[in-house]
């Protein structure tokens, strides 16, 4: 049997699109290491290559977020017409299922551990069904070693541009090793997927298994000892957090990882980080406006507390590259200002600047859907960048003008250099990071002309 596992590609206009994929999907390395070896199996990045629709094959198996849904589609449609069987699976399928089963054959529901293996015994017997859901969380203990191989580095030549590179590298990625330690956040923000998807009840991987992980890793290549831990909340559990620290601190590794801004209250656990090698965390401080973050059940994060809580961490020589969404219900025209004052003052790394999105069957989603304010359903538009609904304080317009300016501004090679020079802790991840965000979000985000329309602050404190 052979089976080919696709990664559907952004929208081409979409800056994702134009960037291409940094870092390797975790999810079909899993899926592919759950395949019984008799099975012949290859991963295809639908980014990198055109796809041959006519080779032979027995199942095309796709993974996905919303904005990839519809080139999905597309590719199912390719491989249905020559009798192909097509499978779907992932957050857009999980939040979609009835959608994606009027485009693919079989569907699966969350969590992939147990229903990849019950559906390929199905068809070996010629009996697979629509759909497939886990009834229960799986257990994160049984998870097996993700099948990295796959994926190979870039070569020095190719930090910047993975897209360019990947004409010659076909699996070559910018971060090839990730790894995955918990699943799970009890917190269920109104615009996040991720509860919807691993479920509220946080669950971990055994030391052991990380260690073995770890150890299967090819990290001779270049940046090989570079690790992305694909953790959407890896400081859920302190405790748990600070074992895992010490179980990995002798790989002396160069990790990269996603926490919540509380993890800065806790100067035990940020020692611990530091010796066990974390150089970035990415945090989701989403708003500078409290009020906004109580709208949408984000209360944990404490916008007074997030000067200190970047300097905190800081101080440990870890960077810090914060998310940021733009265009919640108490953000005014002004919210584009306020976030670059504050970027400038707490000398921000980098950062991930999105529009708010509210992707199809969050909470979020059902609110703006209810109140008649989105304005788009067209899954290619939910590319993070565009607005697909009617802001409150502002007009559709300025906030997808405000957005555009504010990204190309933080960007801006003299604000870079203002936040960057002289202090920040790991220059090549950090200059690295807003390159790439200025070259392609340079290509993909149009010049604002009349800039003087998004500068309304009087002189006046930073938000925090
Ligand atoms: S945004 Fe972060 S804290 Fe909120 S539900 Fe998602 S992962 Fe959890």
């Amino acid at each position: 049997m052979k089976i080919k596992f696709i990664m559907p590609m952004w929208p081409k206009e979409s800056m994702w699109g134009k960037m291409g994929s940094g870092i390797p999907s975790l999810s079909l390395a899993t899926i592919a290491a759950l395949t019984p070896p008799d099975i012949d199996i290859s991963i295809k990045y639908d980014e990198r290559s055109p796809i041959n629709y006519d080779e032979p094959l027995d199942i095309v198996a796709m993974t996905g977020m919303t904005p990839v849904a519809k080139r999905a589609y597309e590719i199912a449609a390719e491989f249905k017409k020559r009798g192909v069987y097509v499978v779907m699976g992932g957050i857009h399928a999980t939040l979609m299922p009835d959608e994606v089963s009027q485009h693919v054959d079989t569907v699966f529901v969350g969590e992939g551990e147990g229903i990849w293996e019950e559906f390929l015994k199905d068809f070996k017997n010629k009996r697979p069904k629509k759909l497939y859901k886990n009834e229960k969380l799986i257990d994160l203990t049984k998870s097996p070693v993700p099948r990295l191989d796959f994926y190979k580095g870039l070569d020095p030549l190719g930090i910047f541009f993975p897209n360019r590179i990947s004409v010659t590298k076909e699996m070559g990625f910018f971060l090839p090793n990730i790894i995955q330690t918990t699943r799970g956040c009890p917190f269920d923000c109104d615009f996040c997927t991720v509860t919807k998807f691993f479920g509220p009840s946080y669950r971990y991987k055994s030391y052991e298994q990380i260690r073995r992980e770890i150890e299967s890793m090819d990290r001779t290549r270049f940046r090989g000892n570079e690790v992305f831990f694909a953790d959407d909340n890896i400081c859920c559990n302190r405790q748990y957090l600070k074992g895992m620290c010490e179980a990995i601190t002798e790989y002396k590794l160069d990790w990269y990882c996603q926490a919540t801004a509380s993890v800065a209250e806790d100067d035990e656990a940020l020692k611990y980080l530091e010796k066990a090698g974390c150089k970035v965390f990415f945090i989701g401080f989403d708003s500078l406006n409290q009020e906004s973050l109580n709208d949408i059940h984000k209360k944990h994060n404490t916008v007074k507390k997030y000067i200190d809580t970047i300097k905190k961490i800081h101080d440990h020589g870890i960077s810090l590259h914060g998310s940021f969404m733009f265009g919640f219900d108490h953000d005014d025209i002004s919210v584009f200002e306020n976030f670059l004052e504050f970027a400038h003052k707490t000398q921000l790394d980098a950062a991930f600047l999105t529009v708010v999105t509210p992707f199809p069957n969050t909470t979020l989603f059902h609110r703006l859907n209810k109140e008649n304010r989105i304005i788009s359903y067209d899954w290619n538009k939910y590319d993070i960048s565009t607005v697909v609904y009617k802001p409150k304080k502002m007009t559709v317009e300025q906030l997808q003008e405000g957005y555009y300016w504010m990204f190309r501004e933080f960007h801006s090679t003299k604000n870079i250099f203002q936040r960057l020079y002289g202090h920040t802790p790991s220059y090549r991840i950090n200059i690295g990071s807003n390159l790439a965000f200025k070259i392609f979000g340079g290509k993909a985000f149009p010049k604002q002309k009349n800039i003087e329309r998004f500068k309304v602050r009087e002189k006046q404190a930073c938000p925090t």
